[in-house]
């Protein structure tokens, strides 16, 4: 199969980022990823499957929808239109039939050329120090796609960045490693038991991957990131020894603490999911977030940044 017509998932392209890598940037989410962290931010990303999504504030109620639907997949109720994705319906036909737009795929198909093409768009902001920065889901879950993806745009002399969790092959990482200019590698829980109780996997291969990066001669683009989740990735005791095993690989090690993004709760009703908290909880303050970058700091790390 010729290179650019190799195709992925992709469930949103952003532009004009400014938190994803330096400058100004194009970050492209791909769909699908083998955790399940209990707070994800993206849990329209985790499926690998396209999903119908039905968005109540666009609805004219028209009914249209409810009149093609043939299977039972598309349902009028009090709360407005009600979806049930698994039903074998035409649902190409259904959405394209929405005079609103209030029904859309939750992702798209799109070949390298394509996706390359749309990037593109931005380079004039590129050189100012910006870039794409794959993102997900879990990016590395689509290794063909990302190779030939990333192989594209180092060719047109475009920064790459990418955002993983790590939990893939190590051939994968291995084989993206020299096509990558920053990698932003999230070790959320250092304890094993705990990982597999909130992320949904055992986190041996994530640890054996980070060492990878920091022991290879691609370790100054590395960053490894935490999220900060109330009672959870937050413990001192997480972040210390999180901080000790990254600054005794590599003692020049970058780390990033991220803030908690309680938006994300907003995105479950989208794809039937219950949200892990009952109670949402807020940001953290400054003072917060600058007490966790002390813990870090106090347990070997030199280089630490975080999001406040
Ligand atoms: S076709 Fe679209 S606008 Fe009409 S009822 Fe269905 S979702 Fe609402
Ligand atoms: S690794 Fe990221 S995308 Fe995957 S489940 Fe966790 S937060 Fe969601």
């Amino acid at each position: 199969m010729e290179a650019g017509s190799i195709r992925g998932t992709i469930f949103d392209i952003c532009r004009f980022s400014t938190h994803d890598g330096g400058g100004i940037r194009t970050t492209v989410f791909l769909k699908g990823c083998p955790l399940s962290c209990v707070w994800c931010h993206n849990p329209e990303g985790i499926s690998t499957r396209a999903r119908p999504l039905y968005f109540k504030n666009k609805c004219i109620g028209c009914g249209t929808c409810c009149r093609l639907s043939e299977k039972g997949g598309v349902t009028a109720g009090e709360k407005g239109i009600q979806l049930s994705v698994e039903k074998r319906e035409d649902w190409d036909r259904i959405i394209e039939s929405c005079p609103a737009g209030a029904l859309v795929w939750d992702s798209r198909s799109m070949t390298v050329e394509e996706a390359v093409e749309a990037v593109m768009k931005d380079a004039p902001f590129y050189k100012y120090g910006g870039g794409v920065t794959l993102s997900g889901g879990e990016p590395l879950l689509q290794p063909e796609f990302v190779l030939a993806f990333l192989k594209e745009l180092k060719k047109q002399g475009i920064h790459t960045a990418i955002e993983t969790a790590l939990h893939v092959p190590t051939e994968t990482v291995e084989a993206v490693m020299p096509w990558l200019d920053l990698i932003y590698a999230d070790l959320k829980l250092f304890d094993s038991r705990e990982h597999e109780t909130y992320v949904g996997t055992p986190n041996d291969r994530i640890k054996k991957h980070i060492r990878l990066l920091l022991e290879s001669e691609k370790r100054d683009a590395v960053v490894i990131r935490t999220p900060m989740i109330p009672k959870i990735t937050d413990r001192e005791e997480n972040i210390g020894e999180i901080s000790r095993f990254i600054s005794g690989i590599y003692p020049e090690a970058a780390y990033e603490i991220l803030n908690y993004n309680p938006l994300a709760e907003a995105k479950y009703h989208l794809v039937d999911r219950t949200y892990f908290f009952k109670e949402n909880p807020t940001r953290y303050s400054r003072e917060a977030m600058e007490g966790f970058a002390e813990t870090a700091r106090s347990n070997g790390v030199k280089n630490i940044s975080m999001e406040v």
